[in-house]
């Protein structure tokens, strides 16, 4: 604020609930240089990481990480809501940790990909998917890879969509997850509003997997859920039928247990007893796969409601 390169959202209320920093003019100016943004055609790539590491070779105060990361680069901010709201970052302990962080920790993995393939990444995934579903809204598709948190998910704006992949995960996924994210782009475009229910979450990561095995052949079911071994999809083969019988009859739940239930991984996932995590994603994709086999198009069954995919796809009924 003394530097005069941030400025009140809310000028003449100053004790607004609603206040909010920004930049100003002189303070955009004092941070885009070096800017790291590769503009597409429609849309661009954050190279959010590449910031990370320059708050690193600075004095890593909790002020630069906001100056350099989360003002700079709004969608560092977005990461950062998440993390909090889901609990894997402390908002009083985050400040302080980030004091501590040490350059060699993270070294590879600022050095994994080069600009060059994240932007053949970027355009061979769009234009892949674009063969198999056209795009019928011409919102902008941003994609950030940031540090330090981890996770992968997609935002979807009023104005544009955002592919968010952390440089956590293991490169040999990254084209699946841009795959996966890209394909709920694509849903959502064609998707009538709904509540959400588990019903909406099977159908949607339904068909996010199911796309994915359409748009590089190499992931089979085995091999197309983000996050999921081939292990927990032959367990989901084993138990399909104790599957189906336990999540049938929960499909008009609402409320975060369907995503640790049956959606979410790692520490934030509460299986039922003996369940491996992320089953909603397998029942998905078998839902899409039955009305796919009943001769439904994937462009039909984007377009509609889960309660009638799912009616139609027959899946719960076969035994
Ligand atoms: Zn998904």
């Amino acid at each position: 604020m003394n530097a005069k390169l941030i400025e009140y959202t809310l000028p003449d209320r100053s004790n607004s609930l609603l206040q909010k920093y920004r930049l100003n003019e002189k303070g955009r100016l004092f941070l885009s240089e070096p800017d790291y943004i590769i503009e597409k055609e429609n849309g661009k790539i954050i190279l959010a990481y590449k910031a990370f590491d320059d708050f690193l070779n600075s004095d890593r105060s909790w002020g630069n990480y906001q100056n350099m990361l989360l003002n700079a680069y709004p969608e560092l901010q977005i990461v950062h809501n998440k993390q909090m709201k889901w609990g894997i970052i402390d908002p009083v302990k985050f400040p302080e940790e980030i004091k501590d962080y040490k350059r060699a920790d993270f070294e590879k993995y600022l050095n994994q990909y080069t600009e060059g393939y994240l932007d053949t990444l970027y355009d061979s995934v769009i234009n892949k998917a674009h063969t198999i579903l056209v795009p019928v809204s011409n919102k902008p598709v941003d994609l950030c890879m940031f540090l330090p948190y981890g996770s992968c998910f997609i935002d979807v704006g009023e104005k544009k969509d955002t592919i968010f992949i952390s440089l956590f995960i293991n490169p040999d996924e990254v084209q699946k997850i841009m795959a996966h994210e890209y394909a709920h782009c694509l849903h959502h475009q064609r998707l009538p509003e709904e509540p959400l229910t588990l019903r909406r979450e099977l159908v949607s990561e339904g068909v996010a997997v199911y796309l994915t095995t359409l748009i590089d052949e190499k992931y089979g079911l085995k091999k197309a859920i983000p996050f999921m071994s081939e292990e927990s999809v032959n367990w989901c083969i084993e138990n399909e039928k104790i599957l189906k019988d336990t999540i049938q009859v929960e499909l008009e739940d609402s409320g975060d247990q369907i995503f640790t239930k049956y959606i979410s991984d790692g520490k934030l996932a509460t299986p039922p007893q003996g369940f491996v995590q992320k089953t909603g994603y397998y029942i998905g994709y078998q839902i899409i796969e039955a009305c796919i086999k009943k001769g439904m198009t994937l462009e039909e069954i984007c377009s509609l409601d889960s309660k009638t995919i799912i009616d139609q796809s027959g899946y719960f009924n076969i035994r």
